[in-house]
């Protein structure tokens, strides 16, 4: 069935039918789509692409935003001597904000080819601080992290709202799994081993379930 046909019906329905129906999961645009999330509810902070006329909006939550951001700025902090910084802050296509990545080797240079479309439109803005490295990575990689679909300006405001809502929110600091020990003790695990005898040795049975836990 052609793309098009399905779409049109699908918002088709959405429009004249409030009924509960199968929904395809929303489209995440690529490199903001590795991990969706902690099982949190997203749904309704979801922000609405700007400038996409056609098709289907796609919708950009604010939590892939900021991870993308943050990932991208571990990338250009490994990289940055090999950056050519003053060809990307010139960069008015593709082409040649990807020659700023020559230098960089594999596969950090894939990782960053998949923002040549968004620099672009972070050199053309020009806002980014001039002399300060690292004021300016972080810069880069907030405004290009909504991928072009949020303008530079308001993926930083959304990185900015974003990290201020996280910093908000309570969140685990220590995280421990329930046990039964050979010693007879049951209850939470101390440090991922027994609280009564201290143990930390797996049975063979549980270690040829999860090799990852030996
Ligand atoms: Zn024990």
């Amino acid at each position: 069935m052609p793309r098009t046909t399905k779409r049109n019906k699908t918002s088709a329905k959405l429009k004249t039918n409030h009924r509960k129906l199968p929904r395809n999961p929303p489209p995440f645009s690529r490199g903001i789509s590795a991990k969706l999330g902690s099982g949190q509810k997203t749904a309704n902070r979801a922000l609405t692409a700007f400038e996409e006329t056609r098709g289907r909006k796609r919708r950009i939550h604010a939590e892939n935003v900021v991870r993308a951001a943050n990932d991208l700025l571990k990338i250009l902090e490994v990289c940055r001597d090999q950056i050519d910084w003053g060809k990307l802050e010139i960069a008015k296509t593709e082409e040649e904000a990807v020659s700023g990545f020559e230098r960089v080797p594999s596969p950090y240079r894939e990782r960053l080819n998949l923002w040549r479309a968004a620099i672009p439109e972070w050199a053309r803005e020009g806002k980014f601080p001039k002399t300060n490295l690292d004021r300016k990575m972080r810069h880069l990689a907030d405004s290009v992290a909504a991928e072009g679909f949020l303008t530079p300006r308001r993926s930083r405001d959304v990185c900015l709202e974003e990290r201020k809502r996280q910093a908000q929110l309570g969140m685990i600091l220590r995280r421990e799994f329930y046990i039964e020990c050979s010693c007879g003790y049951q209850g939470p695990a101390k440090g991922g081993g027994c609280r009564q005898c201290g143990t930390n040795r797996v049975s063979p049975e549980i270690q040829s379930e999860n090799p990852l836990l030996r």
